[in-house]
């Protein structure tokens, strides 16, 4: 294996399984790949009536498929059309589900959305997404809660065919929903099968090609961030499992950029395995930690302001690219200038009292109901929390700082150099006035020093918001 290869190939679902099962977990705490199949190539829609034959779907049966209202091309080709001729060829009994856009064109992951799905299931239909982030998050989720709702009725079949190369949500069993106007991450289910079709990744706008790339980026600083959180005492679960499933990802990326800026299918190849390796590698765990950590509550934080600010949402990989740069050098700047002896730990440990005010007048611009800054303070108060039950274990990080943990942590981020090469080569978005719409720099600062507050996952800044830093 060359140091451009993956640890292995998602488009082998034994092989993964294999892999997986090879790895030393003593305690058994890796979740198992439920994915039947995963097919990546230039031509593999064709198969999607194989695929549901082979997931026990016969010729007769429904079939709900989810779209949103953007259209789509496959070469010159309408997507969704083509997709709808293919099933009623087949001899599927298909029904569209469409889910609407908000005024700026924009499908959010709403709950109601999935309900609408859940309308639409009975037993024996089969779901099919097609679509990118937000239509596979409700499909998805709208799959998980089908199949809760109903315990003694069969697995519910639902087909994943991404529409663009731009998140890692397809092959993860994990759905970002909002509540209350805040993105949470929250427990759902793989898919039965992934339909990654070349000639349809290559067909999507290029702005979200590179989004995925950006939003892969994010492994090169959010390990660090897991890690932080674990030696910290903030979180109870650490596994170097996802990091080895993605190992060379930043030689990887480096070597395919230009050709993913290119829209090559072979790097479209290699980006689509790259997103859904990552997607395994978060589902392994059963929490996002392995590629989300301060770029993604960055990330998170700008979708969060985008209405008082009067704009869109920017694609959320090409802001976590921009992020996972702002990250890297935060990360730099730490590595070399942390200094254990000069911490005044006294004052690292603001009351909860302070810290709820301090909140609650962050947001009260952006949601004056209040409810925005009530639903961020509730996950946060649990990390500050933890945070004030661990004081021994900050004490003994930075007693162990120049032995252990500098050189570790250093060796789990990348240099923002690798980032920005990376994403500078593809020509993705670097800066927040590269993003569509732009974001200014205003608005990018305040999500970068406030990102932590939004939930309880420990990223750096939340450490250097209690070093005063
Ligand atoms: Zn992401």
């Amino acid at each position: 294996m060359t140091d451009t290869a993956f640890s292995v190939d998602p488009a082998n679902i034994p092989a993964v399984k294999r892999w997986l099962a090879a790895q030393d977990d003593p305690l058994e705490q890796l979740r198992s790949i439920e994915i039947d199949e995963i097919l990546i190539g230039p031509g593999v829609l064709l198969d999607l009536p194989f695929v549901l034959r082979r997931a026990g779907v016969t010729p007769g049966s429904k079939v709900l498929l989810v779209v949103d209202e953007t259209p789509m091309l496959r070469e010159d080709v309408d997507l969704k059309r083509f997709v709808r001729d293919l099933l009623y060829v087949a001899g599927y009994d298909e029904t569209t589900c469409h889910l609407e856009d908000d005024e700026y064109g924009l499908v959010h992951a709403e709950f109601e959305d999935v309900e609408g799905i859940l309308w639409g299931l009975e037993p024996g239909t089969a779901l099919i997404a097609l679509g990118s982030g937000t239509v596979t998050d409700i499909a998805k989720h709208a799959a998980y809660l089908y199949d809760q709702r109903h315990p003694e009725q069969p697995r519910l079949v639902y087909i994943c065919i991404p529409t663009a190369n731009s998140v890692t949500a397809y092959a993860a069993n994990m759905a970002v929903l909002l509540k209350d106007g805040v993105k949470r991450t929250l427990p759902s289910r793989f898919p039965t099968a992934i339909i990654a079709d070349l000639r349809i990744l290559a067909s999507a706008p290029k702005a979200m090609t590179l989004a995925g790339l950006g939003d892969c980026c994010a492994r090169f600083v959010a390990y660090g961030d897991w890690y932080l959180a674990s030696v910290l005492g903030l979180v109870d679960f650490y596994s170097e499992i996802p990091l080895a499933l993605l190992n060379n990802l930043d030689a990887i990326l480096l070597e395919a950029a230009s050709g993913i800026g290119q829209r090559t299918y072979k790097g479209e190849a290699i980006l689509a395995r790259a997103l859904l390796l990552a997607g395994i590698a978060q589902s392994v765990v059963n929490m996002s930690a392995p590629i989300s950590g301060t770029e993604h509550v960055t990330s998170h934080t700008l979708d969060m302001i985008a209405a008082h600010y009067h704009r869109g949402l920017a694609l959320h990989g090409a802001q976590v690219g921009v992020a996972t740069l702002a990250a890297a050098r935060l990360y730099q700047n730490f590595l070399d200038k942390f200094d254990p002896e000069a911490v005044l730990f006294d004052a690292c440990y603001p009351q909860q009292e302070h810290l709820q005010i301090h909140i609650y007048q962050l947001f009260q611009h952006i949601d004056p109901t209040g409810a925005m800054a009530g639903e961020c303070w509730s996950d946060y108060s649990k990390k500050l929390t933890q945070w004030h039950d661990n004081r021994a274990l900050f004490k003994q990080f930075c007693l162990s700082w120049q032995s252990i943990h500098r050189e570790k942590l250093a060796s789990l981020v990348s240099p923002p150099r690798i980032v920005q090469q990376i994403l500078s080569h593809a020509g993705a978005p670097l800066i927040p006035q590269d993003l569509e719409p732009t974001i200014s720099s205003q608005e990018f600062d305040f999500a970068v020093e406030n990102g932590h507050f939004i939930r309880s996952r420990f990223v750096l800044s939340d450490l250097l918001y209690f070093l005063g830093a």
